[in-house]
Parts: C-alpha cells; sequence; structure tokens
C-alpha cells in the first residue's frame, strides 16, 4: 500500500497516511495536530520512485 504525505496548511504539520489508490481519492484527513481540515497532499519522493520502476 502506498504511504501519501499530507501537509496542514494552518499549522504545517507534515504527516503520513497509509491508503489504498481508491481510499486516496475520496480521503479528507485532518491534521492529527491541530484537527485542521485544510490539508494537502504532499508529493513524496518515495512515491515518485516507486512509479519510476522499470
Ligand atoms: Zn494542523
Amino acid at each position: 500500500m502506498p504511504t501519501y504525505e499530507y501537509r496542514c496548511k494552518d499549522c504545517g504539520n507534515v504527516f503520513d497516511r497509509v491508503e489504498h489508490l481508491a481510499e486516496h481519492a475520496e480521503a479528507h484527513p485532518i491534521c492529527p495536530k491541530c484537527q485542521s481540515k485544510q490539508v494537502e497532499p504532499v508529493p513524496t519522493a518515495f512515491y515518485a520512485k516507486t512509479a519510476r520502476k522499470s
């Protein structure tokens, strides 16, 4: 399962979530630090590396 990284726009906290692809499309995570819903996904190096695997 891929790990997605999120960043909270309110407090700047960065956290990881493990999600299925389908789950990720519908996911609305909240910041574990301040409970804000203003959270955006961060493209990670880990994700790019696995996607480019040949
Ligand atoms: Zn936050």
